[in-house]
């Protein structure tokens, strides 16, 4: 996200040095800069207990593929308590444990994606309006269930490399 007027006031910024950083927009009437930034969401890893299954979701509106639990960090939240609300208003499932793995970029959204590995009860799947779908796979092969290349992808195997070494 780039600023061009000031999200406060509405008037429109301009460029002024910040030390280090160069020149950022900078809003006279507020006295503040406006960096750019790229919106925090949190990817989730839907993994069992056991680490013997993954819980993969469909949704129309985002892919023709399985995706994992996403969603974007309200104001004021942090990530951690993003993934475990996510995970429950998704698929109904309540996390055990939430660790974070790793963080990617998500260019077309502008996206910046923290990579949680959420161990989740495994029951009963209940899934928002949001989700078409959903099910559990054996983990060690749903990776070719997401499309190449994805975050979804990249994360799954990012953590199978850290439970497999
Ligand atoms: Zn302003």
């Amino acid at each position: 996200m780039n600023f061009k007027y000031c999200p406060e006031c509405g008037e429109k910024l301009f460029p002024k040095s910040c030390g280090d950083e160069g020149e950022i927009p900078y809003c006279g009437k507020c006295g503040r800069p406006f960096f750019p930034f790229s919106y925090p969401c949190v990817i989730c890893l839907c993994v069992a207990e056991d680490d013997s299954e993954i819980a993969l979701i469909k949704q129309s509106y985002v892919s023709d593929n399985y995706v994992n639990v996403a969603g974007y960090v309200k104001q004021g939240e942090i990530p951690e308590d993003t993934a475990v609300r996510e995970v429950m208003e998704e698929i109904g499932l309540e996390t055990v444990s939430c660790k974070y793995l790793k963080s990617y970029y998500y260019a077309k959204r502008d996206n910046l994606m923290l990579g949680y590995v959420c161990k989740v009860k495994k029951g009963e799947l209940k899934l928002s309006s949001e989700v078409d779908s959903a099910e559990w796979f054996p983990l060690k092969n749903a990776a070719r269930l997401l499309r190449q290349g994805s975050v979804a992808q990249n994360l799954l195997n990012d953590y199978l490399a850290v439970i497999l070494q």
